[in-house]
């Protein structure tokens, strides 16, 4: 077994969608001697032909995870975050009472969004959280860094070009920084004349001219970067060619990039011996804003300032990383927030930290039980009863035996209720009730008792769970970003 998973949060939901889930959770029962362990009477490999009783029984010490580790905490949000908190605390049930380890689990999160951290960790897990470090009373001082007045970071420079078009304004702001970089890069003896440049040779001076010589474009919504992209090649690459000037080789990164496409624009940025001739602006979204940890991108222009403080820190944390940087926030002038930031720049980017708003969560929201509760049912037959039942009425994963299975009274509809409130965290192990929980008891009820009505009544030859659910009006999610497809809604 391994001994650690690394998944994204989503693939939670394959828990009330797959039986062998529960080998993560719980174990195996039997060893295939070709391939491995398995919690079912046969192989996990579908193609298998040996039978169960070729198969060694296992008895397993304490094999359910018990300690999960949650990186950008921030980010299991909104709807992915009531989702993944029914999920979490499903889990968290099944080990702490069914599992063969029968032990607490243990949660330690990241997050780069602390403001709010207690609200938002008991929406996500229903637990009290511990932060560690804990918040500095200073504004420059904290326990990962203090400000250097000495040593510059970042410059950031604000305005908002009133009577002009803000995407003109944008690529030409990116044209005369262009034309001031270009400058500096054919007489590379102008670097060597900047006061403290700390180095001595035009190679060197070109050497370093090199981490400032790709843009980083920032947009609010794909649109912008389009425009950009547009404005970009007539008329400012035409006019920067007949200037002389090495026009703008661009690349988008945004979320209609596969990770591929992004992996490999990142390699040429940080690989590319040959930077001059290489990709010099990239318009992106906030795709960068994670995990987009490069070198050279010490120049960075805003295209609007992004509605979400933290969102605004992330995307201009990209750059100043080895040297000082330069990012331009283009203020844009018929949007009130963007004009509020500028009337208070100075003080907004001072107190930045403290301007952080909470993660929205809301493990309560009336609507997400629905859709997570098919598939967390499903989760507790897979996982607490079909280990059993599979050898008696046989796998809950086809509908006929959950029928079976409930007829002989192997499911019980007062326990797995009980279950289910338990498992969305309505009622606590102690079985005390929380206030805002009665409103998902209600829901469960009604939905376990029309799941085991409809069951019961329906004729089933060999429905799996998901077209059985399907045809009782129910869906079982297969990711917990799966959701709803998006309506779009625009003026006539
Ligand atoms: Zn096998």
């Amino acid at each position: 077994m391994p001994s650690a998973i690394i998944s994204t949060v989503d693939k939670l939901a394959i828990v009330g969608c797959n039986a062998n889930f529960r080998n993560i959770l719980n174990g195996g029962e039997y060893r295939c001697p070709v391939h491995g362990y398995t919690s079912k009477k046969k192989c996990i490999e579908k193609t298998c032909q040996l039978e169960v009783q070729d198969f060694k029984a296992i008895d397993m010490y304490d094999p359910a995870p018990t300690l999960f580790i949650q990186d950008e905490l921030h980010l299991i949000r909104e709807s992915l975050g009531t989702y993944a908190s029914h999920y979490e605390s499903f889990l968290k049930y099944y080990i702490k009472n069914v599992s063969k380890s029968k032990r607490d689990v243990k949660i330690i999160g990241a997050t780069a969004t602390i403001s709010s951290y207690k609200e938002q960790v008991y929406h996500l897990y229903g637990r009290n959280p511990v932060r560690f470090p804990c918040e500095s009373p200073f504004i420059e001082r904290n326990f990962y860094a203090a400000v250097d007045k000495e040593d510059l970071q970042r410059q950031i420079l604000g305005y908002a070009p009133y009577g002009k078009a803000i995407v003109n304004s944008v690529v030409y702001s990116l044209k005369y920084m262009r034309e001031a970089v270009y400058e500096y890069y054919n007489e590379p003896q102008k670097i060597l004349a900047i006061p403290n440049i700390g180095i001595s040779t035009e190679e060197e001076a070109l050497e370093l001219l090199k981490d400032y010589w790709i843009f980083l474009e920032y947009n609010n919504v794909k649109r912008d970067g389009n425009n950009v992209d547009g404005a970009i090649k007539t008329p400012v690459n035409e006019e920067l060619s007949s200037e002389g000037i090495i026009p703008f080789k661009t690349r988008a990164m945004t979320g209609d990039e596969s990770f591929q496409d992004v992996r490999e624009v990142l390699a040429e940025v940080e690989n590319n011996s040959n930077v001059y001739d290489g990709v010099n602006l990239i318009t992106a979204t906030s795709m960068i804003s994670h995990g987009v940890d490069a070198d050279r991108f010490n120049v960075m222009f805003f295209y609007g300032i992004p509605g979400n403080m933290a969102e605004y820190i992330q995307a201009y944390s990209r750059t100043g990383r080895k040297h000082t940087s330069i990012v331009v926030d283009l203020i844009r002038p018929t949007r009130e927030t963007d004009q509020s930031y500028l009337k208070n720049f100075t003080s907004m980017h001072k107190y930045k930290d403290l301007l952080v708003e909470a993660v929205p969560i809301n493990r309560w929201a009336t609507k997400a039980v629905d859709n997570t509760l098919p598939g967390v049912f499903t989760g507790v037959l897979l996982t607490c009863y079909d280990p059993e039942i599979q050898y008696t009425s046989g796998s809950l994963f086809f509908m006929k035996n959950i029928k079976k299975a409930m007829k002989e009274h192997e499911i019980n509809q007062g326990t797995v209720k009980d279950q289910l409130y338990k498992s969305f965290g309505c009622t606590d192990d102690d079985g005390i009730t929380h206030d805002l929980g009665n409103q998902y008891r209600k829901k469960i009820d009604a939905f376990v008792d029309d799941v085991f009505v409809q069951i019961g009544d329906r004729s089933w030859s060999d429905e799996n769970i998901f077209d059985g659910f399907r045809l009782m009006g129910y869906r079982i999610m297969n990711s917990l970003r799966d959701t709803d497809s998006q309506l779009i809604i625009e003026l006539d």
